[in-house]
């Protein structure tokens, strides 16, 4: 079942070019470098590091899709399901042309970490498919969607993996995927995705889940800080699903965005960016750019205004050794899956700025997932109001537990966090014992 496809190591495209990098083998790194951190700090044996270093399960599918057309093409997809210690994996699913194993790899542990540190009764997968979605009709992205589903079927369910969208994916994709599940197993399983349209069980407040966390956890952090949010500026990188909701609670918080960027381009403008009309702006014309009353800037420019507060909220990686020092913002939280490096990270510390990781700052969603997943099982849902007090009580109270074990140990935000989450996956595995 399992077919190993390694990345290509990065080659110069020309002779003389820079290297292009390989942001997947990159983000892998980066997870492992944490995770040995983290070992480190708690003692553990180098077979216990081993253990939780490696994914139990990895699938590479090809997926044949018929064009529009008529004519064939092959993609990629994956599913990494990097651990169960604690439960059924759960994560979300990536359509991007940059996917690849490694990348699946990272995110996939980094899930793990992330349920253990918000106490949700999970492991952590990943899945992803090479695909550029936007070179492709809805009608193409179904046919994909079904196929890679039935693929990957025989490993994923309510009690084994639980998909959830991501980069490049929506509720349309988690609805297509329950209804090709439950085609296949011969009846309906809403439970097998989270993430899906309310129509068909999803749970009010998961849309906005993800930034209404990154949200609690960024107004803290500037608390925190000793900055007040009514008196601070911010920058917001990525105007997706995380990005546009972060950027839309930030200002209705009081704080001012003075800029944001995509794939497309930045822009800024030093009053602030009315988020309501940049987002139906975005709805028009697919990007920020262009929005009147803004002034373009460079995309790497973006990162290193001079704010209080910049929430990476698109890829992998955009935080590294060569733009580290250059970042004026003096709290970064981290909406994005590994947006800083290893080495970024070392370089904020110097600089004494605040780094809220990833695996605490953008947990809101696999939290209302959860809930999405328990009101399922129950077939019983819950108001928005209830789920959106759930979860700012759930995302506050791991924000104290990292405080205080950061305190404890003396040890920064993302190891404190990575400390704790380890320790709770590892506590699950030693006391269920090794299998034979
Ligand atoms: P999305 O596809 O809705 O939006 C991604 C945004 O990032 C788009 O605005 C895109 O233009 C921009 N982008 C892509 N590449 C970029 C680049 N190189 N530079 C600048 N901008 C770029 O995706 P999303 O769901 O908002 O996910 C964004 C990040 O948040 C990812 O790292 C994802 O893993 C993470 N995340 C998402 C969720 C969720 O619930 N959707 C939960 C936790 C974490």
């Amino acid at each position: 079942m399992t077919t190993e496809v390694l990345s290509a190591p990065a080659t110069p495209a020309t002779p003389g070019a820079a290297p292009v990098r390989d942001t997947g083998a990159e983000a892998l790194e980066n997870a492992q470098a944490q995770l040995s951190a983290a070992v480190q700090t708690l003692g553990f044996s180098n077979g216990l590091h081993q253990h939780l270093a490696k994914a139990r399960r990895e699938m590479t599918v090809g997926i044949p899709l018929r064009r529009d057309d008529d004519s064939v093409e092959m993609l990629t997809g994956y599913r990494v399901q990097h651990n169960f210690s604690r439960g059924p994996a759960k994560g979300g699913l990536r359509y991007s042309p940059n996917v690849s194993l490694d990348e699946v790899r990272a995110l996939a542990m980094w899930m793990t970490w992330k349920c253990s540190l918000l106490n949700v009764p999970y492991g952590g997968a990943k899945g992803g498919i090479t695909i550029d979605p936007r070179n492709y009709s809805q009608r193409e992205l179904e046919r994909v969607t079904r196929r890679y589903t039935s693929e990957i079927l025989p490993i994923i369910g309510p009690d084994k993996d639980i998909p959830a969208p991501d980069i490049g994916t929506d509720e349309q994709t988690m609805a297509w995927m329950m209804d090709t599940y439950s085609v296949n197993v011969g009846y309906t399983v809403p439970s097998v995705v989270t993430g899906k349209p309310v129509s068909v069980g999803g749970s009010l407040g998961r849309p906005s889940a993800t930034s209404r966390g990154v949200v609690h956890i960024a107004l803290a952090a500037l608390n925190h800080a000793g900055l007040a949010p009514a008196r601070s500026t911010a920058v917001v990188q990525g105007f997706g699903k995380v990005g546009a909701g972060a950027a839309g609670f930030l200002a209705d918080a009081g704080v001012r965005v003075v800029a944001v960027g995509d794939q497309y381009g930045a822009i800024h403008a030093a009053e602030g960016l009315d988020i309501r009309s940049l987002t139906d702006h975005v709805r028009t014309t697919g990007s920020v750019v262009g929005f009147p009353g803004s002034d373009p800037i460079p995309s790497d420019v973006l990162l290193e205004l001079d704010v209080d507060l910049l929430v990476p909220a698109a890829v992998e990686g955009v935080l590294h050794a060569d733009n580290a020092a250059r970042v004026q913002a003096k709290v970064i939280v981290e909406g994005a899956n590994g947006p800083t490096t290893t080495a970024a990270d070392r370089i904020f510390a110097d600089n004494g700025i605040l780094v809220v990781p990833d695996i605490l700052a953008n947990a809101g969603g696999v939290i209302v997932s959860y809930f999405e997943w328990v009101q399922g099982n129950q077939a019983y849902w819950w108001t928005a109001a209830e789920v959106e007090e759930r979860l700012e009580s759930r995302m506050l109270a791991a924000w104290h537990n990292v405080l205080t074990v950061a305190n404890r140990r003396s040890l920064n935000l993302r190891e404190a966090a990575t400390v704790t989450a380890v320790e709770r996956v590892a506590e699950a595995r030693q006391i269920r014992g090794l299998y034979p």
